[in-house]
């Protein structure tokens, strides 16, 4: 009898766990797929994650093919839809990859005793993570709160396991798709129609697992050197772009780690060893926001830290959607907005400075631009998210201090010096002189007039005066902190 193997947030071949068990048993596989939007907890999709989550089914669904297997798509609550194939195929046993946020947790130990009481083994292994979240603990034992002694804690238990290789046969069961719910990829509508918004993306990704490690192998032969402190600045490529691949597990962090570590080993990267370490420790961040999550399951709702329950936020509509559009009248603010709409991502450093921005300057709740961001990100991930905007306002486990508010000017001219980026993303602003393109309403009028720009025509004028709304924010934190 077959192996169903569930694939989530797990789709590639290689070093994938759970597949590599399967095929060990030798028995004809059933690898599935389930669109789950009905589940208790589950959290939808957004628009731009919908859209990668398509071309990657397609992916996988093809390499499958061309090893021997086939992809079986489905849509419902998993926990009957298990049931269901179940029932059809009497399987020996069902395998997948380990997820971490609360919802999920919960479809699969309720998948797991169902397996257990029907008699079917169920296993789970770790597909996503360098290490599982209940490994790494303080001295005393509890979960981690800072990500120094998080990341040395974690490193401690042993260096990375290497990752498993892809495997060249992939033996099929022969089943009838359309009997048991078997759906096409396209049936589960994840692609935007009216209007369609997602020109932009298909100019800047391949999603899947080829193009997770097109980009890895680019990177790590090109972009790691100098990854240390040219991954500050927007206006270079030195940041991987693996993000949204590890969002839904095109490629493993394992690989990550054992490839660059490689390249660095043996010359292919000239990056010194101080690069390699830098990009570990970032896959650390991202370890430390998953150890975060597991212990925490409402972090994308709740505040880590208590005392920002009665922050004072502000409500405005208007100015949340100035943000979103990228019209502040904050060139790099606006240029960062814009990269998101446009290609779905965003390089780190801007993300800090928009979401300052909007917390602080505008005072608006991060939960706010946590949403903003699930919906329009390709790497819009649960657990780094979260963390990411708690981290930003203060609220979180290791988190900037609040009263740490970043100057977007100044900002953009350090990270951004040229100008480049900005250009790049808001047009209206090519012509300006680097001198100036930061803070357009400090230029003189004739530099203005030559640049084409009207201010509050062509592009805004700040929607708050950066002086103010750091006075405004100093308050606002104040006011918590007196009454705790
Ligand atoms: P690289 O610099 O090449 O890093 C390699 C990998 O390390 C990344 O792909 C990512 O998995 C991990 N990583 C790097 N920086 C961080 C970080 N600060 N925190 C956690 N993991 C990190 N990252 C997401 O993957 N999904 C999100 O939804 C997300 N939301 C964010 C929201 C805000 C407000 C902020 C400030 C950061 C957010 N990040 C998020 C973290 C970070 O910005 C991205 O991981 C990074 O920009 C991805 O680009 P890259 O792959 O080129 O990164």
């Amino acid at each position: 009898s077959p192996v169903l193997v569930w694939f989530r947030e797990d789709l590639r071949l290689g070093d994938n766990p759970a597949l590599a068990a399967a095929i060990a048993t030798g028995a004809p596989l059933v690898p599935f797929f389930i669109l789950d939007e009905q589940s208790d907890g589950m959290r939808p999709l957004g628009g731009a994650s919908r859209w990668w989550l398509h071309h990657s089914l397609v992916s996988l669904r093809e390499d499958l093919r061309q090893r021997g297997a086939d992809l079986l798509v489905l849509r419902g609550a998993a926990r009957m839809i298990v049931e269901r194939l179940v029932g059809a195929l009497s399987p020996q046993a069902v395998v997948w990859n380990r997820r971490y946020e609360a919802a999920g947790i919960a479809i699969d130990s309720d998948v797991k005793s169902d397996l257990k009481a029907a008699g079917v083994h169920a296993e789970s292994h770790n597909g996503a993570l360098l290490y599982e979240p209940w490994t790494v603990k303080s001295g005393a034992g509890n979960p981690m709160k800072v990500f120094t002694p998080f990341w040395k804690a974690a490193q401690a238990t042993g260096a990375p396991t290497a990752p498993l290789r892809t495997p060249t046969e992939i033996p099929g069961a022969s089943v009838d798709a359309s009997a048991i719910g078997g759906l096409e990829i396209s049936d589960l509508a994840l692609l935007p129609t009216h209007p369609d918004w997602a020109g932009g993306l298909r100019e800047t990704w391949t999603p899947g697992e080829a193009g997770a490690q097109a980009r890895l192998r680019f990177f790590v032969a090109d972009e790691l050197k100098g990854y240390g402190d040219g991954r500050n600045r927007p206006d270079q490529a030195h940041t991987s772009r693996l993000s949204p691949f590890l969002r839904f597990g095109e490629i493993s962090p394992r690989q990550i780690w054992a490839t660059a570590t490689k390249a660095v080993e043996t010359g292919r990267s000239k990056a010194p060893a101080s690069d390699l370490t830098k990009l570990k420790s970032e896959l650390g961040w991202r370890e430390f926001a998953y150890h975060l999550l597991f212990h925490n399951p409402d972090l994308a709702r709740t505040n880590f830290q208590r005392k920002f329950d009665s922050f004072p936020w502000r409500s405005h509509a208007g100015e949340l959607e100035a943000w979103k559009r990228g019209r502040t009248g904050y060139p790099v603010v606006d240029a960062g907005m814009r990269q998101l709409w446009r290609t779905g991502w965003m390089h780190n450093r801007v993300r800090m400075i928009t979401a300052s921005f909007l917390i602080k300057h505008l005072l608006i709740d991060w939960r706010e631009g946590e949403a903003w961001f699930w919906d329009t990100l390709v790497d819009a991930d649960p657990a780094n998210n979260a963390a990411s905007w708690q981290w930003v306002a203060g609220s979180g486990a290791d988190a900037a201090p609040y009263f740490r508010i970043f100057n977007p000017i100044l900002q953009g001219e350090r990270f951004d010096p040229d100008g480049a980026y900005v250009r790049r993303f808001v047009p209206e602003l090519a012509k300006m002189p680097a001198s100036h393109i930061h803070a357009p309403w400090t230029a003189p009028a004739a530099m203005l007039a030559s640049a084409g720009i009207r201010l509050g025509e062509t592009y805004p004028s700040p929607i708050v005066p950066h002086d103010e709304a750091r006075a405004r924010a100093l308050a606002a934190l104040a006011s918590i902190s007196d009454a705790h």
